[in-house]
């Protein structure tokens, strides 16, 4: 951890950021990662114990959209306010020093920080020909990243290029582009995403910062909390998609109007991600599907930068969104009443998916 001093909250409002801002910011890093509000206060709390976590951040193959997405926010101060929750001690976009004293900087906060630091990975490290196509300082990423890996409390792979190879690896992939768990031959912390969203990072950093874990992880190494649902499920078009309702063309009637962008193409069914439930950068409805452009499907290996952008993939299973009851009874029993709610909202789901289907068997014969 790095100490920042005594009096944090009134270095923040010298720049404008109230306490308010900064307990807020941390309640939705919290509720990003799926924790109550009470977990944000105590990350909060933490940090202003001078407790940051420290971060150090290698860039390897990427276009540096991931970090972009972290710093350039249109709310004020945001970015800034996320770089005093946590102490970057080494990230090359941000450094002031170049060339030796860069490298100088990477050892430093590496032999600082042995043991305690969190190692944020963004782009993706190519393995062909001994890595010879991405050097920094003279060492390749295979090295690099091994190097920092083995000393670091935690690893973070950001982004779809960290995570699985993203754009690098699209085919042919000539410099055999791959994920940051392929090369240290064990599951990492992945966010996927082509940017991953800034909280999801942040609220997975202080989450391991203030308790010591870190979220609960599927089998690709991303945590649940964002990753276990699709886009569909929670998709604001999505009562059009039940209904039947599609926008064909771009600025046809049907797309003016807000409807479901399937037939153009949308991965949403096939995209595990919370886009559409976690605003990007506080920006309401600054994503894909909010501005009327299908989801590419970025955070899914085999779908984007694979699958042409236009191109309809058949729909797997569909699942009630999160605003219909729920099934099982979570806290408590449930009663006869309740179940039958939950019953004919699940019976509404699959009606609804009946609807849709028919719509679309419909409209591919014509
Ligand atoms: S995942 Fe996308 S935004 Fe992030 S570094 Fe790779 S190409 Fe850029
Ligand atoms: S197909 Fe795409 S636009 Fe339509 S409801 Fe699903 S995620 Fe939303």
């Amino acid at each position: 951890m790095t100490d920042i001093g005594s009096d944090m909250i009134a270095e923040l409002e010298t720049k404008g950021v109230s306490r308010r801002d900064f307990i807020k910011v941390c309640t939705m890093a919290a509720g990003a990662v799926g924790l109550p509000a009470w977990a944000g206060e105590k990350m909060a709390e933490n940090v202003e114990k001078g407790r940051k976590p420290s971060v150090i951040w290698l860039h390897f193959q990427e276009c540096t959209g991931c970090t972009e997405s972290l710093l350039r926010t249109s709310h004020p101060d945001l970015g800034s306010l996320i770089l005093d929750l946590i102490s970057v001690d080494y990230h090359e976009t941000l450094a002031a020093a170049a060339g030796y004293q860069v490298e100088a900087a990477l050892e430093k906060a590496a032999h600082d920080n042995k043991g305690k630091y969190v190692l944020v990975v963004e782009g993706a490290i190519p393995e062909k020909d001994n890595g010879i196509y991405c050097r920094v300082g003279g060492k390749t990423a295979v090295e690099t990243v091994k190097k920092y890996a083995a000393d670091a409390a935690a690893v973070i792979a950001i982004g779809s290029c960290a995570s699985w190879g993203g754009v690098p690896s699209a085919s042919p992939n000539p410099t055999g582009a791959v994920g940051v768990g392929k090369v240290l031959g064990k599951t990492v912390l992945t966010l996927p995403g082509c940017p991953a969203n800034p909280y999801n990072l942040l609220g997975t950093v202080l989450q391991f910062a203030t308790f010591g874990t870190l979220p609960k992880l599927d089998e690709k190494g991303r945590p649940e909390f964002a990753y276990k649902r699709v886009i569909h499920d929670d998709c604001p078009r999505r009562a059009h998609f039940d209904n039947g309702r599609f926008a064909k063309q771009f600025g046809d009637a049907g797309h003016r109007e807000g409807w479901c962008l399937y037939q153009l193409g949308c991965k949403g069914p096939q995209t595990h991600a919370n886009c559409s439930l976690l605003d990007f950068c506080e920006v309401p409805g600054a994503w894909p599907i909010g501005i009327g452009h299908p989801c590419v499907g970025c955070t899914e290996e085999g779908i984007v930068f694979n699958v042409p952008i236009h191109t309809n993939l058949p729909i797997p299973n569909p699942t009630a969104p999160m605003a219909y009851p729920g099934v099982g009874p979570a806290q408590g029993g449930v009663g006869a009443v309740a179940a039958g709610v939950a019953g004919l909202a699940i019976g509404a789901a699959i009606g609804a998916g009946f609807v849709a289907s028919k719509k679309l068997s419909k409209d591919e014969g014509k």
